[in-house]
């Protein structure tokens, strides 16, 4: 073609990159062995597979498979690593870090050419993004392991940490993992995805050619059931990040459940991509292409379900559609190319299995009038309409470059679909109102929400999904917080280091002070009633009748039982309610009903707060009477506590408006407000050591942060508890906001973390208790938050209050808002 001729198709010319360095580098590598301990080692299965480039089918190289016995040593090697690297000073972490990244620069074009040749991703996607993103990611985590004396002093490293990642973006991954893990002074056993390890080897070169300390970071690939599972199940790994599909998510969490090992999952998702009918079209259209045809739809956060305003919907579509006509697919390494190949068969085979249900459920697909490449793992944009909400195609993550649409009529309406899904990793939301776009993006559930954009990322700014998205964050100092545990969970704490309820006196020897009459229910009986015709009887105590709280109503056991309350001499107190099933129901459904409280001002939920320390305050003599009741402790002890607990109530008080978010300033005109949200209805089983305080600590911060709360309390000794109802009655908690069911502590936290409604469970409780609620909770994919069976001492603020409590109340929602014309 001349020159004329160009100008007069426009048609593009062929841009290449040059593949040679990247087959050099290979061919001098391949086969590939494992990377343990700065050592390049040969597998011990002596096994190899074959990396495959999907732009041509054909294979790139042979990668060593890693098995069991590789995982021994490598996370030998990791142990023994981290004895020195987690005691290394952060400025000296830092600087390998800051090496880390000048290296990555130094090699990124050779990185970005590797990446696109073993993923099938286009080279302007590996060059301009990836590769970019990975660097910043080291240079930011650099700055973090500088400032972890000084901003986490209360913190240390986890210890030897497992992490697999996903073939989608195969260095990116690497990077988020293991740079935070680093900074925080954890030592890494990472395994790449099958199909994409390429990358990851070339890090390896990296690690050793800045001589970082040896062991700190190993790399095996292999394959999942080989390698993935020895790591997930290996009892000396502290900590598995894995990012991945949900279903492997879900059998991680049942797999670690009760092992004490730290977890964080970021799963898949199913994101809106919402636009209202004032959104200039040009650009959303762009942001569609941004939103699905990225990575060829293979991005966890994808934009796959376009929510359009009816009124506009038509024009939208048709403007589309033209610009699908206009996107190039093939080589991954022209540069003029927009979509790339899909990484494997099988993924391949997987979108056209779902694109053909989705046909025949009744929508209506679309695709471009060119063809796709018959050489390698191709497959075209593709847009469905007149899709229903509960279809497949609407509901189940397909990630690929497939696109459903739907509309809406009203700001509601588009909110009710956006959140049909069991999913919340990420949403946008188009519209010039800037009013309306700020007023929807709360009200997502999703971990990201992007106005006027999509797909954005950046270390300073926290990513990671609500529901079956998965939990934990990455990225900003969230992100920090998934490598770290507080300094004190390491000190050996036993029951006789503080006090518990299994009664006693007090093991501080604050006095054995007795209550000043002894108070249970029949201590009026000295008391004497006097009647007309002279008979003087003895006064029986009025029978009192502690029960269940649900929905601010006082109510009854469903099941008509009752469960005896016994003193430490096993003499009879009381009774409570026993709870099941169907008050756990019930209660779920009241504080699902009471999430007007999330919505509400922080202002007011300190009001309430400190109301409930005021009027507990005023019946403190009668708390402290109850729990030496209920503990035998001496009422001086009791008394501490009691106090102890209006503190408590007072700290979160005072944070309910002060646990805010903060403002991140990404690389680019605009920033994100990284909100705390509340998580939502929490099921939460109190500890039996400090029958009130312990139910105050848990209640108090949730309740701070927004959340509505199911509460089991203490079984021993349940009466503190259900005593404070009637303080939350004159405190003006809204109804629901807390509920109590009292019973078999076991059986009802069981039927919590089975619940899909119920968002968080939290356990302190035996650790055979806090096994059974992990492995409940791979249900929904619902958060976790148990004590491992270990008791706390909750009098301690260290160990009892503060950040960490605040933490496990909220998930962060990053609002990013670009600006300007
Ligand atoms: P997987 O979740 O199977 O794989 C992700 C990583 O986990 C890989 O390194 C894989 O190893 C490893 N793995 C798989 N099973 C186990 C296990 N039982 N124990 C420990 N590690 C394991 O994703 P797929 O590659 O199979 O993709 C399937 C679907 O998952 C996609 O279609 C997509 O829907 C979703 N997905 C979501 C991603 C996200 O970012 N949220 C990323 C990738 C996929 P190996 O590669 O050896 O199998």
């Amino acid at each position: 073609m001349n020159v004329m001729e160009i100008f007069e198709t426009m048609e593009y010319g062929p841009a290449p990159e040059a593949a040679a360095p990247g087959l050099a580098w290979i061919k001098e590598h391949s086969p590939f062995s494992l990377f343990i301990d700065n050592q390049w080692v040969k597998p011990a299965g002596g096994q190899y597979i074959d990396s495959i480039n999907p732009a041509t089918g054909k294979p790139l190289a042979k990668v060593a498979a890693a098995n069991s016995a590789d995982v021994d040593t490598a996370v030998a090697a990791a142990r023994i690593a981290f004895e020195t690297w987690g005691k290394t000073p952060g400025h000296v972490r830092a600087r390998y870090m800051y090496a880390i990244a000048r290296h990555i620069q130094k090699h990124s074009r050779l990185l970005a050419v590797l990446e696109s040749l073993d993923n099938g991703k286009p080279i302007r996607e590996t060059r301009d993004i990836d590769i970019p993103l990975v660097a910043r990611h080291f240079y930011y985590y650099a700055g973090w392991a500088q400032l972890m004396e000084s901003e986490l002093p209360g913190y240390q490293p986890v210890g030897v940490v497992g992490q697999i990642i996903p073939w989608n973006f195969p260095l990116l991954m690497l990077a988020w993992k293991i740079a935070p893990a680093l900074a925080m002074g954890n030592s890494v056993v990472l395994k790449p995805a099958r199909y994409t390890s390429l990358t990851a080897l070339k890090f390896a070169e990296i690690v050793q050619e800045i001589g970082l300390p040896a062991g700190v970071i190993n790399i095996l690939t292999g394959e999942a059931s080989q390698v993935g599972e020895a790591l997930v199940r290996h009892p000396d790994v502290n900590k598995i990040a894995f990012t991945g599909s949900t279903s492997v998510g879900r059998s991680i969490r049942r797999a670690t459940a009760g092992s004490g090992k730290k977890l964080s999952l970021e799963l898949g998702g199913k994101s809106p991509f919402i636009v209202f009918d004032d959104a200039d079209l040009d650009s959303v259209v762009e942001g569609v292409v941004d939103a699905i045809w990225f990575n060829q739809g293979q991005v966890c956060c994808a934009g796959s379900r376009l929510l359009v305003q009816e009124n506009i919907a038509n024009r939208l579509i048709e403007k589309l559609r033209v610009r699908m006509e206009h996107l190039r697919i093939g080589d991954p390494l022209d540069k003029a190319v927009d979509i790339g190949a899909i990484v494997s068969p099988g993924q391949l085979k997987e979108i056209q299995r779902l694109v053909k249900q989705g046909v025949e459920e009744g929508a209506v697909m679309w695709q471009p009038s060119w063809a796709c490449p018959t050489e390698g793992y191709f497959f075209p944009p593709t847009l469905f309409t007149n899709v229903s909400p509960a279809t497949t195609v609407a509901q189940v993550e397909i990630f690929g470059p497939v696109l459903v649409s739907m509309t809406f009529r009203t700001p509601a309406e588009a909110v009710e679909l956006a959140n049909n899904t069991s999913y919340g990793l990420a949403a946008s939301v188009w519209s010039e109102n800037i009013n309306l776009a700020l007023d929807v993006a709360p009200k997502l559930k999703a971990g990201s929400v992007w106005i006027n954009c999509t797909n954005l990322f950046d270390a300073s700014s926290g990513f990671g999904g609500y529901r079956e998205s998965g939990f934990g964050r990455e990225g900003g100092k969230e992100g920090l917080y998934e490598y770290v545990r507080p300094k004190w969970e390491t000190l050996e704490t036993s029951p006789e280091d503080f006090h518990i309820a299994e009664n006693s006196t007090s093991p501080n020897g604050s006095g054995s002070l007795s209550a000043p009459d002894e108070d249970r229910d029949g201590a009026l009986q000295d008391l004497a009633f006097g009647s007309s015709n002279g008979y003087v009887a003895a006064l029986p105590a009025i029978d009192r009748t502690p029960k269940m709280f649900i929905g601010g109503k006082q109510v009854r056991p469903d099941s008509g039982y009752s469960r005896d309350v016994y003193e430490p001499q096993r003499r009879v107190i009381g009774q409570v309610g026993e709870g099941n099933r169907k008050d756990i129901r019930n209660a779920v459904e009241a504080a699902h009903a009471a999430n007007g409280w999330a919505v509400g001002t922080t202002h007011n939920r300190a009001q309430i707060l400190y109301y409930i320390a005021e009027n507990l305050s005023v019946r403190d003599d009668e708390f402290a009477r109850r729990i030496v009741q209920q503990t035998g402790r001496s009422y001086v002890d009791a008394v501490d506590e009691v106090q102890a607990s209006i503190s408590r109530l007072f700290s979160y008080a005072a944070w309910s408006d002060k646990f805010e978010g903060v403002v991140h300033r990404p690389p680019m005109r605009g920033a994100v407000l990284a909100m705390p949200e509340a998580i939502g209805v929490i099921g939460t089983a109190c500890p039996d050591e400090y029958p009130l305080l312990g139910f105050i600590s848990l209640v108090a911060p949730a309740i701070a942060m927004g959340n509505t709360l199911v509460v089991v309390p203490s079984q021993q000794s349940p009466l503190s508890a259900t005593d404070c109802y009637q303080i939350f009655e004159t405190s003006d908690l809204p109804g629901g906001v807390v509920n109590i069911v009292t019973g078999d502590r076991d059986s009802l936290s069981q039927v919590l973390a089975d619940h899909d409604d119920v968002d968080a469970m939290w356990y302190f409780g035996p650790a055979e208790g806090c096994k059974r609620v992990e492995l409940a909770s791979a249900g929904n994919m619902k958060r976790t938050w148990v004590n491992y069976g270990h008791r706390r001492n909750w009098l301690e603020p260290v160990q009892g209050e503060g950040e960490e409590f605040l933490r496990e109340s909220i998930q962060v929602k990053n609002i990013w808002i670009p600006y300007g014309e």
